[in-house]
C-alpha cells in the first residue's frame, strides 16, 4: 500500500460520525440505510475500485479492504450492503489487472452510479460459486433469460444490477451475467437477528434478462475454478472479512471507553486501571489487530498478483474464517469488559454483539473453510 494512502480522503470522520449516528435507527426500525448510501455515493464511495481513467478512485484491493474496515466500525450493516457492490468492482478489477477485460462495463457503470448487488446465493446450494438451481435459458444473440430464487440479497431495496449466475442444461454450462430489476421481484422478508440494514431479501427471477454484452462467462463445472470464479471467491472472501474485522476493532473502541467511564467501589479507580479488565482489553486489541494485518497482506498480494497456486482458495477461506471467529470472540470480551450496560438493547456492543452473528453464514462457512484446507493438505476424500 502506498504510503500516501490516506483512507480519511475517501471517508471522512464527519462522514462516518453521520453513518454512526444513524446506525441504531436503522437497526431497530429494520430499515435500509438510504441517506448513509447516498452519503456514499456523494463521496465517491462506490467507485473507489475503478480505474482512474474511467472516473474511479483507482484504489487497490489493499486500500478497499482497510477502507470498509473504516466503514464497517461506523455501522457494520451499511459496509456488508456496500461490500457486495464493491465485490462486483473487485472482480472486476482481479480480471483487468490480469488481462481480462469481460466487466469492463461494471467499472464504467460504477462511475455512471449504478448500484450492483450479488445475487449468487439459493436456499440450499452449498455449491454456491460451482453450482445453481437457478435456469440460464438462451435467448437470441447470446442473451440469457434467469429463472429462479436468489436468497439474501442485500441491497435490495436499492440496486440497479444484480449479478447473477444460473444454469444452462442445453449446454451443460453455468452462465454469468448481469441482470436488471426487470423480471425480477423482491419479497419483503428480511428480519434478522443483526445486520438488519443490509435488507438482503428474497430475489425471485422471472425470466429476467441479460443482453448479451452482460454474459461473462459460461463454464462447463466439469472444468475446475474459472478466472472469474477465482475473481469473485477472492473478491468475496477479502471483503466480507474485512467488515468483521472493522466490527471487531470498533468493539474494541467501546470497550476501552467503557472502562474509562466506569469506576470501581472497591478501589475508588476507573475500572482502565483495573489489572484484569486492562489485560481482557488488551488482549482483544491484539486479537483484533492481527485480523487487520493478515487481511492487509492477503490483499497485497491479491494486488501484486502473487501466484498461491492451488492454496489461494484455503488462504482466502481461511482469511475469512478467522476473522470472522475472531471477531465473535472480541466482541464477547468486549461485552464483558463494558459490563451491563452493554446488555442493554440500546448500547452499541449490543447491535454488534447481533451483527457479527452473521458472519458465519456468509461463503465460506467455517466447515467449508476447515473442507477446503483438509482438502489442500490432504487431498479430496477417498482420492
Ligand atoms: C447479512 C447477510 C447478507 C448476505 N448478503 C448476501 C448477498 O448480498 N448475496 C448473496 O448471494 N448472498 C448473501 N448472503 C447469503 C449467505 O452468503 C448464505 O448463502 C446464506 O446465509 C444461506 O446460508 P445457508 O446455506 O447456511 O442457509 P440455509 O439455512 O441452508 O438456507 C437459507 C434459506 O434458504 C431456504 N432453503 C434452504 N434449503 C432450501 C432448499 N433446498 N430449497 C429451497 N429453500 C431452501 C431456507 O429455508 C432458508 O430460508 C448474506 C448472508 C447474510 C447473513
Amino acid at each position: 500500500m502506498s504510503a500516501a494512502f490516506d483512507p480519511a480522503l475517501h471517508l471522512p470522520d464527519a462522514l462516518l460520525e453521520r453513518i454512526r449516528s444513524r446506525a441504531a435507527h436503522v437497526d431497530a426500525d429494520n430499515v435500509f440505510p438510504e441517506d448513509d448510501l447516498a452519503d456514499l455515493a456523494g463521496a465517491g464511495y462506490l467507485r473507489i475500485l475503478v480505474p482512474e481513467d474511467l472516473g474511479g478512485a483507482g484504489l487497490s484491493l489493499a486500500q478497499a479492504s482497510t477502507l470498509q474496515r473504516r466503514l464497517a466500525g461506523a455501522a457494520p450493516a451499511t459496509a456488508l450492503a456496500v461490500n457486495m457492490h464493491l465485490v462486483w468492482t473487485a472482480v472486476a478489477k482481479i480480471l483487468a489487472d490480469r488481462g481480462s477485460d469481460e466487466l469492463a462495463f461494471v467499472q464504467r457503470g460504477a462511475a455512471a452510479g449504478e448500484v450492483y448487488a450479488f445475487g449468487i446465493s439459493e436456499g440450499g446450494n452449498d455449491l454456491v460459486l460451482f453450482g445453481s438451481d437457478t435456469t440460464a435459458e438462451p435467448l437470441a444473440g447470446g442473451a440469457y433469460a434467469f429463472t429462479g430464487t436468489k436468497i439474501f440479497t442485500s441491497l435490495a431495496p436499492v440496486w440497479t444490477s444484480l449479478g447473477v449466475h444460473g444454469f444452462d442444461s442445453a449446454s451443460g454450462r453455468l452462465v454469468y451475467a448481469f441482470v436488471g430489476r426487470e423480471g425480477t421481484a423482491t419479497r419483503d422478508d428480511w428480519d434478522t437477528l443483526g445486520m438488519r440494514g443490509t435488507q438482503s431479501r428474497t430475489t425471485e427471477l422471472r425470466g429476467a434478462a441479460a443482453s448479451a454484452a452482460h454474459v461473462v462467462a459460461r463454464i462447463d463445472p466439469a472444468d475446475g475454478p474459472a478466472p472469474i470464479q477465482f475473481a469473485i471467491f477472492a473478491a468475496f472472501e477479502l471483503l466480507v472479512a474485512s467488515v468483521y474485522a472493522g466490527l471487531a476493532e470498533r468493539a474494541v473502541e467501546v470497550a476501552a471507553l467503557a472502562l474509562t467511564s466506569r469506576t470501581s467501589k472497591a478501589t475508588g479507580r476507573t475500572r482502565s486501571d483495573d489489572p484484569v479488565a486492562r489485560a481482557r482489553v488488551g488482549e482483544i486489541s491484539i486479537a483484533a489487530d492481527g485480523i487487520g494485518l493478515q487481511l492487509d497482506a492477503l490483499a497485497r498480494d491479491l494486488d501484486e498478483r502473487v501466484d498461491h497456486g492451488g492454496r489461494w482458495f484455503t488462504l482466502l477461506s481461511g482469511a475469512k474464517h478467522r476473522a470472522v471467529e475472531t471477531a465473535q470472540r472480541v466482541v464477547d470480551e468486549a461485552l464483558v469488559a463494558a459490563g451491563g450496560s452493554a446488555f442493554r438493547s440500546g448500547h452499541e456492543l449490543s447491535r454488534l454483539a447481533r451483527d457479527v452473528r452473521a458472519g458465519v453464514f456468509h461463503p465460506s462457512s467455517p466447515d467449508s473453510a476447515r473442507e477446503t484446507a483438509a482438502t489442500f493438505r490432504l487431498g479430496a476424500p477417498g482420492a
